[in-house]
């Protein structure tokens, strides 16, 4: 039965797909279908809560994904979490607001995507942003800012919360980092990342909630009458236009299983665009019949499109925490952030840590290359990673993320990799879309993300043990000494690492957009290869990792992947 006709059907009403759906909208005569397998969360608690992180892990807006056991730690699995709801995992996440390292954006043009770059990026930051400028009670608790650097008319509310913590905590934490000769940064969200400061996140000030891509991008417009909702639908697969002259295959809609369980069909007489996030756009392009031809023929799916890269080149960072007793009870929001060089990190050891991951990286591209069953090429393997290297030790980008939350009586830090070169894949495991799939990160499978990881975890350690927090900081709770002592060997560090980790949810590149001879799955204009009228816009695209948080990035990737979409049909 089919639900009806549209010039664009968007799939996912997440944190791309509903800038996607805003931006084609504009256009009165334009007709745009959103298909979104959650529900409306505009009033749930577990989403605008502004201090709530973590309330709606495990609650039904949580997809909360399965990986595969991982092999290179203790064959334990992980939860992914993303969000089922519109606005897809903007409604679950951390709030953090955080664009990326300019280098690492300039390093996108060297895969084969002319123009973009941190320069042709950041009118899109901008546009989609509506800075809210700190009052002088945020000031005062240590909030700074260059307002050149953000948008203040775009749909995107961003800023920080009303209940700061205050101006004693900010020199206390600014004298920690300081301790570890990190200099502190004004702004974090002009290209230069490196240092610490007290960060924005995506906030509604006046209503005090949460901001996200529901709330900024399709509440304004809910009333359009060219834009139709359906929440509660499962997208299965794209449908191909069997009857189209074209030379290059082209479809004409998506099936799907509507809010009552009844099989649909949905017209899209210009293009569909997935926007599933990262963990589901490769798997509706393999039901769709595009993707590898050995993986679909396991699964008896018609192939459409060879295209063996959807789904390889999944790439995540790992997440580890410390805590502390502390004599001292911290309340309002922290929004402490450092980033670390390499050489923050290293010191001394940099130098060596250079040659030895130089050295490595035939041997990190030849493991890669065999995780993914000869379908990665040793030689472009070779390349990217040479590319991922000069951004540490060349442009010594920040490769650690270290955030201090100081609260009841208890100081929290969490830290993570930026820039792990572990690679891995995601894929469908049979011809049922409801059927959940294979889904492997490989964490520390390269040993530079191990080493990585273990000296961020020291370096937590001692800015616990500074000088700054001597009278605060009363024993440390986790990883604890009896288990990490003072002198411990990296080999028991390692172990503590890898024992405590979890997946830092930053899910990209299972699509990226590369040359294709380089493993792309979509062009600079996000148009999947060998397809005329099938786009991805959303994390999946990400060739490689940003320093920053993704949905800043993703936000700017939408604004300009709708432009794009309007550049074709206007
Ligand atoms: P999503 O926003 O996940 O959108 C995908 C949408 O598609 C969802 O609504 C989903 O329900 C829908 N969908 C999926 N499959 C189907 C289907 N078959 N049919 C129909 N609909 C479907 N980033 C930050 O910037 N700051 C942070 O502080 C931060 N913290 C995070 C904390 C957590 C716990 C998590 C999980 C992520 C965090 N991130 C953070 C990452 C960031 O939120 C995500 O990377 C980003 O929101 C992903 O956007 P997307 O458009 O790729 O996908």
């Amino acid at each position: 039965e089919s639900a009806g006709v549209y010039d664009f059907v968007i799939v996912g009403g997440g944190t791309a797909g509903l800038v996607i759906a805003n931006r084609l909208s504009e256009n009165s005569y334009t007709s745009v279908a959103v298909i979104e397998a959650g529900d409306l969360v505009f009033d749930n608690k577990n989403v605008t809560t502004v201090d709530g992180y973590g309330l709606a892990f495990g609650t039904e807006i949580d997809w909360q994904y399965e990986s595969a056991p991982q092999a290179y730690a203790g064959n334990k699995t992980q939860t992914l979490r993303a969000g089922k709801a519109l606005g897809g995992t903007s409604t679950i996440n951390g709030l953090a607001y955080l664009r990326a390292q300019a280098a690492q954006i300039n390093a996108w043009e060297h895969l084969g995507n002319d123009g973009w770059n941190w320069e042709s990026l950041l009118p899109y930051y901008k546009q989609s942003e509506h800075f809210q400028i700190p009052t002088e009670q945020q000031c005062a608790a240590g909030t700074t800012y260059d307002v050149a650097v953000h948008g203040t008319t775009g749909p995107l509310k961003t800023g920080w919360p009303n209940a700061l913590q205050g101006k004693d905590v900010t020199s206390l934490i600014n004298a920690t980092y300081t301790s570890l000769g990190l200099p502190y940064i004004e702004e974090a969200n002009d290209g230069s990342m490196r240092g610490f400061t007290r960060y924005p996140v995506t906030v509604d000030q006046g209503l005090n909630v949460r901001e996200d891509a529901g709330r900024a991008y399709y509440l304004p417009i809910q009333n359009r009458t060219n834009l139709d909702l359906y929440t509660n639908s499962f997208v299965q697969r794209m449908t191909w236009d069997e009857a189209s002259t074209n030379s290059t295959p082209r479809v004409n809609g998506v099936m799907y299983t509507d809010a009552s369980g009844k099989q649909r069909t949905i017209t899209a007489k210009k293009e569909v665009i997935l926007s599933a996030g990262a963990l589901r756009s490769p798997l509706i392009l393999e039901y769709s019949g595009i993707g590898s031809s050995d993986i679909l023929g396991q699964h008896g799916i018609k192939v459409k499109v060879d295209l063996p890269f959807v789904g390889e080149n999944l790439q995540d960072q790992t997440t580890g925490a410390g805590a502390y007793s502390s004599n001292t009870s911290f309340s309002g929001t922290a929004d402490y952030v450092g980033y670390f060089s390499v050489a923050d990190i290293f010191g001394n050891d940099t130098y060596d840590l250079n040659c030895t991951v130089r050295d490595s990286l035939l041997q990190y591209a030849a493991s890669v290359v065999e995780a993914s069953n000869g379908v990665l090429d040793q030689k472009v393997m070779e390349k990217l990673f040479m590319i991922h290297h000069d951004l540490i030790f060349k442009d010594q980008i920040p490769i650690s993320e270290i955030l201090v939350t100081p609260g009841e009586n208890r100081m929290d830090f969490s830290y993570w990799g930026l820039l792990p070169f572990s690679r891995g894949s995601i894929h469908i495991q049979s011809n049922d879309s409801t059927t959940p799939a294979a889904i492997n990160p490989n964490y520390f499978q390269l040993d530079y993300d191990l080493k990585q990881q273990i000296g961020t975890a020291k370096a937590v350690r001692k800015l616990a043990g500074s000088d700054a927090l001597c009278d605060v900081v009363t024993g440390e709770l986790s990883p604890g000494l009896q288990s990490v002592p003072l002198n411990a060997s990296d080999e028991v560090w390692a172990q503590a690492v890898k024992d405590s980790y979890r997946s830092n949810y930053h899910y990209i590149s299972t699509a990226a957009m590369m040359a294709q001879d380089l493993g792309g799955v979509v062009d600079t204009n996000l148009l999947v290869y060998g397809v005329d009228n099938v786009r991805v816009v959303d994390a999946s695209v990400i060739p490689f990792q940003v320093c920053g948080h993704l949905t800043a990035t993703i936000y700017a990737i939408a604004e300009r992947a709708a432009e794009a979409i309007k550049n074709r049909y206007y």
